[in-house]
C-alpha cells in the first residue's frame, strides 16, 4: 500500500515498485526500532528493502551476563551472543515481510565503529560503497549524526564518505534512537494500525534486548518513526560546538574525517585558533578539508558509560580555500 497523499507530510517520497530502500543498522534491533514502520511501507508498495548491518551487537555484557548466568564472557561467548542477535534480527525481519537475503552483515565490532572508522577509513569506506553499488538505493535511512551510540555517529559518517563521487544521490533519511532531537524538523512516517501491531511484533524477536530493557525497548518502538531529510540539515554555527572544559583539555582528543582521511590530535596540540567570542574553529594550518568533512570530540578517559558526551559535527568547506568554516550538524538549530 502506499502513502496515503492525505497523511503524507511534504519532504516523504511516495513509495513505489521501484523504491529501494537501504536500511543501515549498527546493530540488531536498530532496523525495528528506527525503521520498522517504514521498512513495512516500502514492502507493501512493492519496493525493495535491503539492511546493511554493520555489528551484529555482541559486546552486549549485561543481558548476556543476565541470560547466561555468567559472569566472565570471553571471545567463543561474544561469538556466540553475536549468532544469538543476528537470529532474532532475522526473525523480526521476516515479521516486517523480508526475505533472508535482504538482510547484509559487515561484521565490524560492536562498540567498536569509531575505531574502525578512524583506523581504518579507506577500507571501511570502500566496504559500504561495495553494498550501495550492488544494491543502487534510491533512499538511505541512516543514524543521525546527533545520536550519541558512537556506533550509531560513526555509521552516518561512513555512509556519507561512501557516498562521495556516486552518480547516483540517494535520498537520505536520518533517524535518531539516542539523544535528543533539539530543534530538528523531522518527517513523520504515517503508519496504520496493522503496520504498528506488526512492528510491535517484530520487535519481540529481539528477546535478548527485551530481558533487561524491555520498557524502554518498547518506549523506543512505539514513539513514532521520524526521520531528518539530511538535505534539509541547516548550518548549526559558525565553529566547533564544543567549548570543553579546560582541565579536561589533556584528555581529549579531535579527529577530524573527509574524503582524503583521517586526521587527528590531543586536544592541546590540535589546530585550532580562537574566535572573537572566544569558541574554537579549524585553522588552517590544518590542512586543507574536502567535503563532506567531519568532526569528532572524544575523551581518552575511562568511563562505564558508552555514549558520547560530545560526539560528531559536519563541518562545512569553503571549496576556494578547503578550510572548514562552518561547523554543521542536522540539528538544526
Ligand atoms: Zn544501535
Amino acid at each position: 500500500m502506499a502513502l496515503m497523499p492525505t497523511a503524507a507530510p511534504a519532504g516523504l517520497p511516495t513509495f513505489s515498485a521501484h523504491t529501494r530502500l537501504l536500511v543501515v543498522a549498527p546493530h540488531p534491533d536498530d532496523e525495528t526500532i528506527a525503521t520498522g514502520l517504514l521498512i513495512q511501507q516500502v514492502r507493501e508498495a512493492g519496493g525493495e528493502v535491503n539492511i546493511m548491518l554493520l555489528t551484529a551487537g555482541d559486546n552486549n555484557p549485561w543481558p548476556q551476563r543476565w541470560l547466561e548466568r555468567r559472569l566472565r564472557i570471553g571471545s567463543p561467548d561474544r561469538q556466540r551472543w553475536a549468532q544469538r542477535r543476528c537470529a532474532e534480527m532475522r526473525q523480526a525481519l521476516e515479521r516486517l515481510g523480508l526475505s533472508q537475503a535482504s538482510l547484509r552483515p559487515l561484521g565490524w565490532p560492536d562498540l567498536g565503529l569509531s575505531s574502525v572508522l578512524l583506523r581504518s577509513t579507506g577500507d571501511a569506506v570502500a566496504a559500504i560503497t561495495q553494498e550501495i553499488d550492488r544494491f543502487t538505493p534510491d533512499l538511505i535511512a541512516l543514524p543521525s549524526l546527533l545520536d550519541r551510540h558512537p556506533d550509531h555517529g560513526a555509521a552516518h559518517v561512513l555512509v556519507r564518505l561512501a557516498l562521495v563521487g556516486q552518480a547516483a544521490s540517494p535520498a537520505l533519511y536520518t533517524y535518531l534512537v539516542h539523544g535528543k532531537p533539539g530543534k530538528a524538523v523531522f518527517l513523520e512516517v504515517p503508519a496504520t494500525q496493522a503496520q504498528i501491531a506488526n512492528k510491535r511484533e517484530a520487535l519481540l524477536a529481539h528477546r535478548s534486548q527485551l530481558a533487561l530493557s524491555g520498557g524502554r525497548m518498547r518506549r523506543l518502538a512505539d514513539r513514532p518513526e521520524r526521520y531528518i531529510d539530511a538535505c534539509q540539515s541547516s548550518p548549526a554555527a559558525v565553529v566547533l560546538p564544543w567549548q570543553p572544559p579546560r582541565w579536561l583539555r589533556p584528555w581529549l582528543r579531535l579527529s577530524v574525517v573527509d574524503p582524503t582521511g583521517t586526521r587527528g590530535w590531543a586536544w592541546p596540540d590540535a589546530p585550532l585558533e580562537r574566535t572573537r567570542d572566544g569558541r574554537f574553529r579549524l585553522s588552517s594550518s590544518a590542512g586543507g578539508q574536502t567535503a563532506p568533512c567531519f568532526a569528532r570530540l572524544s575523551s581518552d578517559l575511562p568511563s562505564p558509560w558508552i555514549f558520547d558526551h560530545w560526539g560528531w559535527c559536519e563541518l562545512q568547506v569553503d571549496p576556494a580555500t578547503g578550510d572548514a568554516v562552518v561547523a554543521w550538524s542536522d540539528r538544526a538549530s
